[in-house]
């Protein structure tokens, strides 16, 4: 898959292509980058690339004919999917990484100053996507945000297993996870998770995930795809009358079930 970065400041992502799982995946031949440079399309002596916005206001607008120059040597009408990373956009999602690791090619277009004049938007682009409500000073780190999370979606870059527990995955935020050493300052790690019984940690598990999906996400449990155990599991916790609440005084009273790894887990 590749991606075809449009930016005025192409250095800023030098470092980037070149570290961790993202430098693998270029160097398997699985992801490619391509950083073009707007500024190479300006055609005036001072290759200027800004103007003041029309009807007055504060900052300048990014000029549409080095875009569009920039974007057309792309090939960007050929039905190829353009994002404009703005602030005014749809908001990237872990959806939106898995729809668009399917493509062959993302063109992405990075912003500065006030954005990009709207008649290259009208013309070029097929999705306008906004990495959350915050105002970025340019659409280079949304950029990055995007190939991040898209690039690790393209099969083969990372282990298959690797991506099916992980947030968002099944509508649920990640457990949490512990390694070496056992005991951390008096912290210990959960006992399930030493116990090496398979089912029992898959259980916890998704205990740990509904739980730390309802303390900071619950608006994620009203979506669908939430697979069925979790949603039983969840139908207990808001009603613990139902189902095994109503025969376990210690989940009645909102404590946990003997042995499930949150007796030494408080505060996780
Ligand atoms: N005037 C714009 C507004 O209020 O919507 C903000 C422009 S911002 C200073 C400059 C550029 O940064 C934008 O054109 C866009 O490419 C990028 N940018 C800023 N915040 C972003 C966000 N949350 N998501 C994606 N891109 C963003």
């Amino acid at each position: 898959m590749t991606f075809s970065i449009f930016t005025l400041f192409p250095g800023l992502f030098e470092g980037f292509v070149r570290s961790s799982i993202l430098a693998r995946a270029i160097e398997r031949g699985l992801v490619s980058v391509r950083l073009i440079d707007i500024r190479d399309f300006a055609t005036d002596r001072h290759h200027v690339c800004d103007d003041a916005a029309y009807g007055g206001g504060p900052g300048m607008v990014m000029k549409p004919e080095p875009l569009a120059a920039a974007l057309e040597a792309s090939g960007a009408k050929a039905g190829k999917r353009v994002v404009y990373l703005t602030p005014a956009g749809r908001r990237f999602s872990q959806r939106m990484a898995g729809e668009l690791a399917k493509e062959e090619e993302i063109l992405l277009l990075c912003g500065r100053y006030e954005g990009i004049d709207q008649r290259v938007i009208d013309a070029f682009v097929s999705d306008e996507v906004s990495i959350g409500d915050y105002v970025l000073s340019g659409g280079e780190v949304a950029a990055m945000v995007v190939v991040d999370a898209v690039a690790r979606l393209v099969p083969g870059v990372i282990a298959e297993d690797s991506l099916e527990e992980e947030s968002f995955s099944r509508g649920l935020l990640e457990y949490p996870h512990y390694t070496r050493p056992e005991d951390f300052r008096g912290m210990r790690v959960p006992e399930v998770l030493l116990s090496g019984h398979h089912e029992k940690i898959r259980k916890w598990r998704l205990l740990k995930s509904l739980e730390k999906t309802m303390k900071h996400r619950p608006e994620l449990l009203n979506q669908d795809g939430l697979p069925a155990e979790a949603r039983e599991l969840l139908r207990e916790k808001r009603n613990p009358r139902l189902g095994r609440g109503a025969t376990n005084p210690r989940l009645e009273r909102g404590e946990r079930e003997e042995g499930d790894g949150n007796e030494r887990d408080q505060g996780t």
